[in-house]
């Protein structure tokens, strides 16, 4: 770890943290539906620093047909960092990382998507990340969210993502990159507000059971700030937003 990490102040006496947000405070989101013409449906969100394009086509027909299932359709995520959205040029080709987190959106998004409509198609969601600052995989889902509506898909509810973690002995709403890296836990959350169920979780770090129910609470909590968003999001593209 070098000099600059070592001396990093992650929550001051004021309770204020390293980018200068209180505790139960996220980071900046912004979220667009439909900004490709070319794709059934899109979204793009920065969520702070992040910056994720994604692109859905579908459903349609399955190739290689024997993928394909009878009685329901499929979900295929490909989640993909570009070459120039971390500091150290990310190697194009899909990591195991990449790989991971295309499948655990894949499973996060499932439960709000109503496939069986639609038997024997695939819905593809294609996931860029341009710019990434920690908590690619929260913000992603929920743009992919907000990119299959706007394709016209059916779904239960949409889900929302936001991470919660501890950083200084201290639970903190939506954790950033320096508080991942140097932080002590990170549990990302995708919540289905109007249904009220949890279709991600996943923790890195060790927590007491009081500490890990307090980071469902506050990690939920943060997923209803961008539920509230992405419904705004749809809104303003159908609804328009008086600036269109
Ligand atoms: N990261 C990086 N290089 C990589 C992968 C990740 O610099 O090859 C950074 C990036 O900013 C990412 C962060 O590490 O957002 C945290 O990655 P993690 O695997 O925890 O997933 P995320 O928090 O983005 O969902």
């Amino acid at each position: 770890m070098g000099g600059r990490e070592a001396t990093m102040v992650l929550l001051d006496e004021n309770g204020i943290r390293c980018d200068g947000r209180k505790v139960d405070e996220t980071r900046k989101i912004t979220i667009k539906a439909g900004v490709l013409k070319n794709a059934d449906g899109s979204a793009y969100i920065e969520f702070g620093d992040n910056k994720i394009l994604v692109g859905i086509f579908g459903p349609r027909d399955v190739h290689p047909k024997h993928m394909s299932d009878t009685d329901t359709g499929i979900l295929r995520v490909r989640y993909h960092m570009e070459p120039f959205s971390v500091t150290e040029r990310k190697n194009p080709a899909p990591s195991r990382r990449e790989i991971e987190i295309s499948k655990v959106i894949k499973e996060a998004l499932e439960p709000a998507v109503m496939l069986e409509k639609f038997p024997r198609t695939a819905v593809d969601v294609f996931i860029e990340i341009l710019q990434a600052d920690g908590g690619t995989r929260c913000a992603a889902l929920s743009a992919a969210s907000v990119a299959l509506a706007d394709a016209g898909i059916p779904m239960r509810d949409l889900v929302a993502a936001c991470a919660s973690g501890k950083v200084a002995d201290t639970i903190v709403l939506d954790v950033n990159n320096e508080e991942d890296q140097a932080g002590q836990a990170d549990m990302p959350i995708g919540y289905m507000p109007n249904l009220k169920k949890i279709t991600l979780l996943q923790l890195d770090g060790i927590l007491t059971p009081e500490e890990y129910k307090k980071c469902v609470e506050v990690g939920v909590n943060g997923c209803k700030i961008v539920y509230e968003l992405q419904k705004k999001a749809l809104t303003d593209k159908y609804f328009g937003n008086g600036s269109d």
